[in-house]
């Protein structure tokens, strides 16, 4: 049994992103003090924007909100427990047919507020040097700051890594749209989210063609430019053959059957003056990404709001190193939350930092902290975490396969069963403000 600590021992949480800020709702709304320290906007890190909270850095879409697709069911279990970020996803979403995408200045704001609102909740806007006594949570991110990864780097090793990029975004009122056409896959949604440029044959083999030939920005020469599979870069794809993209990002199915490929711009913010390139994210130089992504029908006068960058993500190996409740085995004292974990997605790092919040409840209420159950997505993140070979192990968004055997065969109704299964776990595990009985 574990020993059980005061319900009011402080929490410090370090790194208010995705993973941080939901950490500390949970903590908060049941009154647990918590000091959350961010170190933006004083100390900026090399993607982010804003000083607020949970910024997204890239795409601003947190993926499908399909029912019968992983990511979906991801959602509304962390819905089922009161997630902060799918609340405000919800409340800042712009429309993205079945995608759940975001005003990302609106989101940011709303959590942020939100948080501040919360007395239990103090935001120190510093940048953590040494690791945190007493119970803590380091949800730095892949992007966390150099003294902070030196301090954890003296009890755990983040030598796995990979390169991820950023789609560029453009002005909406210098694009040509009388080139393009309103519309979304398969007409979901209300039917006009996206904005589209049909590519015929031709022109779709030129623009491959050019994005293989354009300059990149260098890696550091010892490095293996290792991506994640489930978001390389456009010309990363365009290099693996002639048609990867258009049977990817630019697929034309549910759009356009005449042509080859379709490229597909995605709306950004409320007011509709931006829009960023699905599937974009590139390690361009900046300049070739204006001559190459130019060339678009539509395109020809683009002004870039932001260019494509590629960013070197850190992370450790779970599978090693931390526990199911998301402890450090060498530090039990101080969980991990968020994509240092070796999870991928913003949905999937602020699923960890809730989960890790719940985890620490449990300790308060004097019982064994206790996982979701199997067969959930929840538990999905955290077998993939903590159940992985970890010779091979490497990021994952959470898939069927983390689900559980027979998920996708049974994903009509899936969500069903597997919010039942929280639902249980809920009443039997947790405290009252999160569906328990305690
Ligand atoms: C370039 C790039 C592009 C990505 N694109 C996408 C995408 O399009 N879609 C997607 O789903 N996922 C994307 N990801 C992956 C991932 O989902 C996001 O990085 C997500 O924000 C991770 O959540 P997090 O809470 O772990 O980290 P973050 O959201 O990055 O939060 C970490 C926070 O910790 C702070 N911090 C860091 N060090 C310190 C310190 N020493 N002291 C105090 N504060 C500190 C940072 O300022 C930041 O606010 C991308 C990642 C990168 C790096």
């Amino acid at each position: 049994m574990t020993e059980r600590k005061p319900p009011q021992a402080p929490v410090t949480i370090v790194g208010g992103g995705l993973a941080g800020a939901e950490c500390a709702w949970v903590l908060g709304r049941a009154g647990v003090p918590v000091t959350l320290v961010e170190m933006r906007p004083g100390v900026p890190s090399a993607v982010h924007q804003s000083g607020d909270l949970a910024e997204l850095v890239c795409s601003n879409s947190l993926k499908s909100d399909d029912p019968t697709h992983p990511s979906g069911i991801l959602k509304r279990e962390m819905e089922a427990l009161g997630s902060l970020i799918i609340a405000q996803a919800r409340a800042a979403r712009i429309p993205a047919g079945g995608a759940l995408a975001v005003d990302r200045a609106a989101f940011a704001r709303g959590i942020t507020e939100a948080l501040e609102a919360l007395p239990t909740v103090r935001i120190e806007r510093r940048e953590a040097v040494e690791l945190p006594d007493g119970d803590a949570v380091a949800a730095t991110g892949p992007l966390t700051s150099e003294p902070f990864a030196r301090a954890l780097a003296m009890v755990v090793p983040r030598d796995l890594y990979f390169y991820d990029a950023v789609s560029p975004v453009v002005a909406l009122d210098s694009l040509d749209t009388s080139k393009m056409f309103f519309g979304n896959r398969y007409g979901k949604g209300e039917g006009d989210d996206y904005l589209n440029i049909p590519l015929p044959e031709g022109p779709y083999a030129a623009f491959v063609r050019a994005l293989v030939e354009a300059e990149t920005v260098p890696l550091p020469v010892h490095e293996k430019a290792l991506f994640f599979e489930g978001c390389l870069p456009v010309e990363e794809m365009a290099r693996r053959g002639p048609d990867t993209l258009a049977y990817g990002p630019l697929k034309p199915v549910g759009l356009d059957r005449r042509a080859a490929a379709v490229v597909q711009l995605r709306q950004e913010d409320l007011d509709r003056t931006a829009y960023s390139l699905v599937g974009f994210q590139t390690r361009l130089k900046r300049g070739e990404q204006e001559r190459v992504f130019c060339t678009l029908p539509g395109m020809e006068r683009a002004r870039f709001l932001r260019f494509g960058q590629v960013h070197r993500n850190t992370y450790i190996n779970a599978p090693l190193h931390l526990t199911p409740d998301l402890r450090l085995k060498a530090r039990p004292s101080l969980r991990l939350a968020g994509q240092i974990t070796g999870v991928e997605g913003y949905a999937e790092s602020a699923a960890t930092g809730l989960l890790a919040g719940l985890f620490i409840l449990q300790e308060r209420m004097g019982t064994e902290p206790s996982p979701p159950p199997e067969g959930t997505a929840l538990f999905g993140l955290i077998r993939h975490l903590t159940r992985s070979d970890p010779a091979r192990f490497v990021p994952s968004n959470i898939t069927f396969g983390l689900i559980g055997e027979g998920a996708r065969a049974r994903r009509r109704d899936l969500a069903e069963h597997t919010l039942a299964l929280i639902r249980r776990w809920a009443v039997s595990a947790l405290p009252a403000q999160f569906g328990g009985r305690s």
